[in-house]
């Protein structure tokens, strides 16, 4: 695609937004492609590090003021931001259902997240007051937060306006100057982010965008005037990026990839397991690292392995299931099914080879599911991220979860279940940073934060909500005497 074809299409171009100012592009593009249908949509520059050097000065530019401007008048701006979301609401899920592929309704629940992350943010001048004790006569110990400075926020494909939203609020509020770093797949949400937030009176060099791909996420860890690094991503690159960036002496939060498994107890209520189940692996097709990906079936459940079936039956893609995100995506997840089934696992419900009447070159995968899968088999040890739900027997509970501790993964798991004991048991024992009780998609709402363990998550502090205040803040402890009669003792 030429910068003269880019002109004509759908969007203007995912341009940089460094000091308050759209940049020209220059230098390496790439297509932007809506997966519904296979069209190009925009074009992104694929950034270099001397572009993000340009970031990086505005953003130390705009830290001394910011960071200096009380946080009771620094959230004003996130009230406002807030009521420009829900203001361009449709606009905005509009796009998101456009470059990620996502139905508009499922749009619309992200941008409504994006929402809810922005009210938590606006509460943070109560949560962040800082402590005072008097430690000996007339001496007062005080510990304040303070922010970072420059710091960056990598994200994934799969919530274009969410999930750099699960950061922006939050470090923004807390006084740092941010450098966000969208997926080169999705980058269009970022523009509509970066217009409001202006929109919204913050600071010109407060917020930056910087597009591009690997080469850009690299110079962010390398940058030695950024302090921060958030990544979204897939484990792999979690891993390099965690390595990378606190290799050099950054601190770092990298969630990665996911495999949740739901334990399905025999005392289950047929209908709501069966359509939360169904909800949980088909959303978003599938391409949620919270969703249902692993159904650990304990005992004789027939009749809801049925009822799911059913279900999907009725999950119609480019109806009211989206598209996956790629070509390659589509491949991928088919070739999980192709080689379950090779394998000897039951394909119960078939999404492969689906096209959608008027969008032929779109990428979609119908629901599937797939019984007898067993524990050694790609598709129930890797992430599939599509909307495909691998059934595995157990025989009883504590084999369940010998199977759920065994994956490298640790992001999230479900008991379905109407015993309150069965469901304590897993609570206790599940190797998984969020669990759910009869609940498919276990996602904490604020201010609980999100997170999972193990190579779903690298670092110590959540993303969002209470522990993201740790990550974005360091604690500054000042020691005051103010008598002149007070004795000297041993701290004078
Ligand atoms: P990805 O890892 O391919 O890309 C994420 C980001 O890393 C993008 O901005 C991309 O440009 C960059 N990147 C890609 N390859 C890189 C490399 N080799 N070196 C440096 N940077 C690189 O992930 P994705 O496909 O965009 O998103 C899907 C993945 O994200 C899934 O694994 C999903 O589970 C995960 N995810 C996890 C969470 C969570 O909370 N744990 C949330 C959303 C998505």
């Amino acid at each position: 695609m030429t910068k003269i074809d880019a002109i004509t299409l759908p969007y203007p171009a995912a341009k940089n937004f460094v000091g308050g100012t759209f940049l020209p592009v220059s230098g390496r593009t790439l297509d932007v492609i809506t997966p519904l249908n296979g069209a190009v949509l925009s074009i992104v520059p694929l950034s270099t590090a001397a572009d993000l050097d340009l970031a990086v000065e505005a953003a130390k530019k705009a830290f001394p003021a910011w960071s200096a401007t009380p946080i009771k008048e620094r959230v004003q701006i996130f009230y406002r931001y807030k009521t420009l979301l829900e203001k361009h609401l449709p606009e905005l899920a509009r796009l998101v259902h456009e470059e990620n592929g996502k139905t508009i309704e499922e749009a619309i629940a992200e941008v409504e997240k994006s929402i809810e992350l922005t009210e938590f943010a606006c509460s943070l001048p109560q949560l962040v007051s800082g402590e005072l004790l008097e430690v000996s006569k007339g001496v007062e110990c005080r510990v304040e937060r303070k922010p970072l400075g420059v710091v960056a926020s990598i994200a994934p494909f799969n919530f274009p306006n969410m999930v750099p939203n699960w950061t922006i609020p939050n470090a923004i509020a807390l006084g740092n100057c941010m450098i966000l770093k969208p997926s080169e797949q999705v980058p269009l949400s970022a523009i509509r982010i970066s217009e409001l937030l202006k929109e919204a009176g913050l600071p010109d060099g407060v917020f930056n965008v910087i597009n591009g791909d690997r080469e850009i996420v690299e110079a962010i860890c390398d940058h030695p005037d950024i302090e921060a690094v958030s990544f979204v991503g897939s484990t792999k690159v979690a891993k390099i990026v965690y390595r990378r960036a606190t290799g050099n002496l950054k601190r770092c939060v990298a969630l990665g990839g996911a495999k949740n498994h739901l334990i399905v107890l025999p005392d289950a209520h047929p209908e709501m397991t069966a359509s939360n189940i169904t909800a949980s692996m088909s959303g978003c097709a599938g391409q949620r690292c919270m969703a249902a990906s692993a159904m650990v079936a304990v005992g004789p459940i027939d009749l809801i392995i049925d009822k799911i079936c059913e279900e999907a039956k009725n999950i119609i893609p480019g109806k009211n299931l989206g598209s996956v995100i790629s070509k390659a995506a589509k491949e991928r997840i088919e070739r999980y099914i192709d080689e379950a089934e090779k394998a000897g696992a039951k394909v119960l419900v078939d999404g492969r080879n689906w096209t959608v009447e008027g969008n032929e070159n779109g990428f979609y995968v119908g629901p599937t599911v797939i019984d007898f899968v067993t524990p050694d088999m790609a598709i129930a040890k890797e992430e599939v991220f599509g909307p495909v739900l691998a059934i595995i027997r157990a025989k009883d509970i504590d084999e369940a979860l010998d199977i759920e501790n065994a994956s490298n993964y640790g992001n999230a798991a479900s008991v379905f279940t109407q015993s309150g004991g069965m469901a304590r048991k897993v609570m206790e024992n599940a190797g998984a940073g969020m669990i759910g009780v009869n609940v498919g998609v276990p996602v904490p709402r604020e201010p609980f934060s999100f997170g999972g363990w193990n190579e779903s998550k690298f670092g110590v502090n959540d993303i969002t909500g209470k522990s993201s205040i740790e990550f974005w803040t360091k604690l500054k402890k000042t020691t005051v005497k103010w008598n002149p009669e007070s004795k000297t003792n041993w701290m004078s």
